[in-house]
């Protein structure tokens, strides 16, 4: 096993051409280069090497500070979501509770009203009643004194007959007492008949 030179992630020799963290290229030099590399060439190499390590590094860092970054601005939004979601189920809370409210005081105006529709009506009824009765005494009482003015009318027909037939009566009277005034022994009796 070795060493990736810039992340040092672990690989097994000749299995993999390229590190699969970073991408560097592992392949081994060809064995006939073996001791002829120019000095040079090991040099501009190991500049390779020192420059891709550094590279590597920052690349490290600024994955470090985004993930920071990431992890602080999850955390406000976690926070901020929190803080909406109290919000939320404190304007739900207020909500229902103003709907029971408004359920209570609907509820109970529309039960005042029901209650003084029905007196009112229960009150009309009665002063309807009452009027009703008013007029069937009226009319009874109508009635009674029409039939009480033909009772009338016929007592007078009566009595206008009885005067009548009392004058006649009176005058036959007188007339046999004068025609038979000498020879009449019930004279008084007959005076007093007729008063
Ligand atoms: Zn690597």
């Amino acid at each position: 096993m070795s060493n990736c030179p810039i992340c040092q992630t672990e690989y097994v020799d000749g299995a993999v051409n390229f590190c699969f963290t970073c991408g560097w290229d592992l392949t081994p030099y060809p064995v006939t280069f073996t001791g002829q590399i120019p000095a040079a060439f090991l040099d501009k190499e190991r500049a390779k090497l020192v420059w891709a390590k550094q590279t590597w590094s920052r690349i490290l860092d600024t994955q470090y500070r985004l993930n920071q970054q990431k992890a602080d601005i999850s955390s406000q939004l976690t926070e901020q979501l929190t803080q909406t979601q109290q919000q939320l189920t404190k304007t739900i809370n207020q909500h229902q509770q103003l709907q029971a409210t408004l359920d209570q005081i609907t509820d109970r105006v529309v039960k005042e009203l029901l209650e003084k529709l029905r007196q009112e009506r229960a009150e009309e009824a009665a002063q309807l009643a009452q009027y009703n009765t008013g007029i069937s005494s009226w009319e009874q009482v109508t009635r009674e004194r029409a039939k009480l003015a033909a009772q009338l009318e016929q007592a007078n027909t009566k009595i206008s007959r009885l005067k009548q037939l009392v004058t006649q009566l009176a005058q036959d009277k007188i007339g046999n007492i004068i025609s038979g005034y000498n020879d009449d022994d019930d004279y008084d009796d007959d005076i007093d008949d007729i008063v």
